[in-house]
């Protein structure tokens, strides 16, 4: 095959059957370098018999010897909770969790939140199918952006860790957003639920309380400069933690650093999965969503406008990953 040409817009045959094809699909990286993947083993063992396996690595040194790489791989598929598999604080749809269940068949899954676990349970966990029925095994709970994170063992959803604030963190937290709040008339006196929550590895600011419904919320600070204005002046006061705006009253405080990228880098630590071959699923994936530092940190991204959206994605992506799995 010394004449024939090696980087095909298509297709490269070699030998009778073996067919090598690049990467062509929408969740691949478009600048990625040309790639390839090796069909799989099961076809490779029709054409070759039980010979077939052990041609894998000789095909690989080959293409990799042409300057050609190995096709990444998805054996992770990370989802972003609120608006990407479930409505905003709102249960999973049964159609959702029907998809996540037969993921579940083929790949390992995680979701990534700043939410807290009781969030995960009441929008997500508490409408997945029976966990006789799916690998629950392979479920990742990802918590305050993996500052938290969760596993199903013995049948039971148990804490594997907690990266909480020091108690010094969390005084100095709670006086600096408090005073600050009451100095700039921030400090409602109707609300619902109490105004301030420590959430563990997070103290949150709500300026209408943690249960405001949706239009109060949404009327208390439309254009975002009051939060704007609180995380200003909190951020002076504790110069070694990170305060953010978070939802459409809250100011979230927490150790520097920690966002989802924080979270994504700490699972490939604890599942050995590189980020290579993860792929994650969002709805903020602009430059200014708290899905974008996933982006930045290089995962392969695929952008969700709602969960209606991931489903239907999910409904191409599973037949795909499922004929790649070797
Ligand atoms: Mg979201």
């Amino acid at each position: 095959m010394g004449d024939r040409q090696m980087l095909p817009e298509h297709t490269v045959r070699m030998e009778k059957s073996l067919t090598v094809t690049p990467a062509t699909r929408p969740n691949e990286r478009s600048d990625a370098a040309p790639a390839f993947h090796i069909q799989p083993l099961r076809k490779l063992r029709r054409t070759f018999g039980r010979l077939g396996p052990r041609l894998v690595p000789f095909f690989e040194a080959f293409f990799l010897g042409k300057g050609i790489r190995p096709m990444t791989r998805t054996t992770l598929v990370a989802f972003d909770l609120d608006d990407t598999l479930a409505p905003s604080k709102s249960p999973m749809d049964p159609r959702m969790s029907r998809l996540l269940s037969e993921l579940l068949d083929i790949v390992e899954v995680c979701i990534i939140s700043g939410g807290q676990f009781s969030q995960f349970k009441m929008q997500a966990i508490d409408n997945l199918p029976d966990s006789s029925s799916s690998h629950l095994d392979r479920l990742h709970l990802m918590p305050t952006c993996g500052t938290q994170y969760y596993r199903f063992e013995d049948s039971l959803w148990k804490q594997i860790y907690a990266e909480n604030l020091t108690e010094d963190e969390k005084a100095r937290a709670l006086a600096a957003v408090e005073a600050r709040a009451k100095e700039l008339g921030l400090w409602e006196d109707e609300t619902w639920g109490p105004i301030l929550e420590d959430r563990g590895s997070q103290i949150t600011f709500s300026a209408l309380g943690q249960a405001a419904p949706v239009a109060a919320k949404q009327a208390w600070d439309p254009s975002g400069e009051k939060k704007n204005t609180l995380r200003e002046a909190v951020q002076a006061d504790l110069p070694d933690l990170e305060v953010r705006s978070g939802g459409s009253t809250s100011v979230d405080i927490t150790r520097q650093g920690i966002d989802k990228a924080y979270g994504m880098k700490k699972l490939a630590e604890l599942t050995g999965i590189p980020l290579d071959d993860m792929l994650f699923v969002g709805d903020r994936l602009d430059e200014n969503g708290n899905d974008y530092p996933v982006k930045a940190l290089g995962v392969r991204t695929h952008a969700v406008d709602d969960w209606e959206d991931t489903a239907a994605y999910l409904e191409k992506l599973i037949p795909e990953l499922r004929n790649a799995t070797l």
